[in-house]
């Protein structure tokens, strides 16, 4: 179950309901000697659940460098170490990546354990369609570099996935539908897992009323989903239309998503990935 070498695990933990640790999870945090956590505090009931004995070494954003030492220390001792965040996927807005690069660099075995992520939860039941999406996370909190932020996404061809707390989520809202106009489509995905899960779908022009018409719709962690702008939608039909022709016309990949490229204007790469999927059927 654990690697006969120490290794690092990095265990994605439950966003809410403790029926989402995996068994993997639970086995590897009953059984390494040490858990680097973000908030010892906040973890140490969690591990106490679960029967784990693991001492506890702080990580959070601002000792990750003295943290990635401490956890390299103790895989030279052939200890094996599981970092954990206070909820889903660490390194996903979270801290984590510089303490895994470190010990990355330093030869050490790095081992993922996948779990709950709160991103991947809400587009999971958001029901958009968008082939690709782009995870930003939380946005900056002043408005001036939020706005520089969500002008230079506006146009992107893909669904935004953003992280916000309800302190912060009526200014994002109302910022979301000034830059981004007031037609998408939002997806609203807060408390996943929990009690007062809610998932609700609707156009940016309408997200605000909604909020504003339930305070506890404010209340808890919050996804928001923006869909990809109907334009992209739009030439990924074109797009696959075109591309089609070509192949059936016996063109290969590589020359049928150079031509469509030069006639729609979309990515290479993606005209690319999109022929190699229609050729094999997709
Ligand atoms: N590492 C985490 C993950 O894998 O999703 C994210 C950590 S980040 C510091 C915390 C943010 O994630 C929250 O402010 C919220 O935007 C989102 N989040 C975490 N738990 C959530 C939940 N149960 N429902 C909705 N969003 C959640």
């Amino acid at each position: 179950m654990t690697e006969e070498s120490p290794a690092l695990y990095v265990v994605a933990t439950p966003l809410g309901n403790l029926g989402d640790l995996s068994t993997r999870a639970a086995d590897v945090l009953r059984a390494v000697p040490w858990v680097a956590a973000e908030d010892t505090r906040h973890s140490a009931p969690l591990l106490r659940h679960l029967g784990a004995s693991a001492r506890l070494l702080p990580a959070h954003q601002h000792n990750e460098e003295a943290a990635a030492q401490q956890v390299i220390d103790r895989l030279a001792h052939g200890e094996s170490v599981a970092l954990i965040s206070d909820a889903g996927t660490p390194a996903i807005s979270d801290p984590g990546a510089r303490l895994v690069g470190r010990v990355r660099e330093a030869g050490y075995k790095v081992v993922p354990l996948p779990g709950a992520c709160a991103a991947v939860a809400a587009l999971s039941a958001s029901g958009i369609t968008a082939p690709h999406w782009l995870f930003h996370g939380f946005l900056p909190t002043r408005a001036k570099q939020r706005e520089e932020v969500l002008r230079a996404l506006a146009t992107a061809p893909y669904a935004l996935v953003f992280y916000e707390a309800p302190h912060r989520i009526l200014e994002t809202v109302a910022a979301l539908q000034t830059t981004l106009g007031k037609d998408r489509r939002i997806v609203i995905a807060r408390e996943l897992t929990k009690l007062f899960e809610t998932i609700h779908a609707c156009t940016l022009g309408e997200a605000m009323a909604w909020l504003e018409a339930d305070a506890n719709q404010q209340r808890g962690e919050f996804v928001l989903i923006v869909d990809a702008p109907v334009a992209a939608e739009d030439d990924g039909a074109e797009a696959d239309r075109i591309l089609t022709l070509l192949l059936d016309e016996g063109l290969p990949v590589k020359q049928a998503a150079k031509l469509a490229h030069a006639i729609t204007g979309v990515s290479k790469n993606m005209l690319y990935e999109r022929a190699l999927a229609l050729r094999a059927g997709a």
